[in-house]
């Protein structure tokens, strides 16, 4: 592994820095993110600045409203470094510009792309992710919901839970029953659905952090023109793992690993009890350094991922290292920042002496589901021991027999 940065690296460097300088407080405003009636204008201010530098969209072709420059992983690693030191935001992210653009280049027609991927790169048009269902989560495969044809339409009947901003969203990408007599992953296509569209009933769903980040979203009778098919029918499988594999890079880069035990490293320095800044205190101290210990174990790993990618290597199973790790990482740094403010790390939402707003008690909350969101951990580590380990595969359900 060649570790070493080109001169036209470092001046790239240089450039993201000094832009960084000047415009950080551009960039505040749009740390406010997505809320109701679509993203702020701040937002979209810096969306549109960033896209214009080559800092966000950089490598999405310009037909597409990117900044069109050739894909250069190391310039991609400089990015996430800069903004994460800076803590400055990256911009409009999330399940449409992370998710269903990469997906959309990779399988869409030239029609979606032209249709779809301009605006939401830029945050006009939000976008949710319509997969998991009561019955189907970790067995995604199972999804009920169905689409029956008529005309030129599909008319979709069913459930989707856990949709994350679906009461924010203006689109939906999601996996639907089409192929009644199909095996089961067979029958599966990859829809993009209005939801503005009759028929859909978005229902909230509180979580421990107080907020509905989720919901529950009903179908009934919800026309879809069969064009929004992404792919072909019954390829819905495939288009999805395509998503999912970008949603568990977006989960957890190293990046903001580094970033959050930074900030996490800075708060101990000025909390104190009895006098005694939190720092100084050998058991919170010592976890501390068995987290350094571990992202820095996810920095090597993320450099062996960029090894693989510069090569043109497929990483393997070695990628859902990244999520799993990586999740769980995040959530014991916030356990730490909170446990380091000692009395005040139970304070939450407006309470007085509240640090930081309730940040860390947010993301603590928050990133305990990501643990769980875009497979479960259980199921990263069944892949991981027997696709990548060679282990036996698990046993399956077994039947009752006919009598
Ligand atoms: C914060 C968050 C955001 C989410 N956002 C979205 C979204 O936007 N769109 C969307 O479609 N979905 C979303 N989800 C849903 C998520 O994808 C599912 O929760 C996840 O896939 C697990 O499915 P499930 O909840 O049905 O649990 P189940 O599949 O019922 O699993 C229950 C438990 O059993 C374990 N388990 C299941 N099968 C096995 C096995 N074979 N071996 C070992 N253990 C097993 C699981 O690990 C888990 O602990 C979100 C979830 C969270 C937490």
């Amino acid at each position: 592994m060649d570790l070493t940065m080109s001169p036209r690296h470092d001046a790239f460097r240089a450039e993201v820095r000094a832009f960084l300088e000047q415009n950080r407080g551009k960039a505040l405003a749009s740390l406010l993110g997505v809320e109701a009636g679509g993203v702020r204008e701040g937002v979209l201010a810096w969306q549109k600045l960033l896209i214009e530098r080559g800092y966000a969209a950089r490598t999405i072709p310009k037909q597409y409203g990117g900044y069109g420059a050739e894909p250069d992983l190391l310039e991609r690693v400089i990015l996430d470094e800069e903004f994460g030191r800076a803590g400055v935001s990256r911009g409009v992210g999330g399940q449409g510009p992370d998710m269903l653009v990469p997906t959309l280049l990779e399988h869409g027609s030239e029609e979606q792309k032209r249709r779809w991927i301009a605006p939401t790169i830029c945050g006009e048009v939000i976008w949710c992710q319509g997969y998991s269902e009561p019955g189907a989560g970790s067995d995604l495969a199972s999804v009920q919901t169905r689409a029956v044809e008529d005309g030129d339409d599909f008319v979709i009947n069913g459930q989707k839970i856990w949709t994350t901003t679906a009461q924010l969203s203006h689109m939906m990408f999601g996996l639907i029953r089409t192929e009644p007599g199909a095996a089961k992953h067979a029958g599966l296509s990859y829809l993009l659905i209005p939801m503005d569209t009759p028929g859909i009933e978005v229902r909230p769903l509180r979580t421990m952090t107080g907020h509905a980040e989720f919901n529950e979203v009903f179908f009934t009778n919800v026309r879809v023109p069969q064009a929004n098919v992404v792919g072909r029918r019954g390829e819905g499988w495939k288009i999805a793992n395509t998503t999912l594999k970008h949603e568990r890079n977006m989960l957890a880069s190293s990046a903001q690993l580094e970033s959050a035990l930074l900030r996490c490293a800075e708060l101990m320095k000025t909390e104190r009890a009895g006098g005694i800044r939190a720092i100084d205190r050998p058991l919170l101290r010592d976890r501390l350094l068995r987290l350094q210990s571990r992202v820095l174990a996810m920095r090597c790993h993320s450099m062996r991922m960029l090894t693989c990618g510069l090569k043109r290597e497929s990483p393997g199973v070695a990628a859902l290292v990244t999520k799993l790790a990586g999740c769980e990482v995040s959530h014991q740094i916030a356990g730490l920042a909170i446990d380091a403010m000692g009395e005040a790390g139970v304070l939450y939402d407006g309470a007085k002496h509240v640090r930081a707003g309730g940040g860390w008690q947010i993301h603590y909350m928050f990133s305990l589901g990501l643990i769980i969101g875009g497979g479960t951990a259980q199921i990263q580590k069944n892949i991981i021991a027997e696709r990548g380990l060679g282990l036996p595969r698990e046993p399956g359900v077994v039947k009752p027999e006919k009598a």
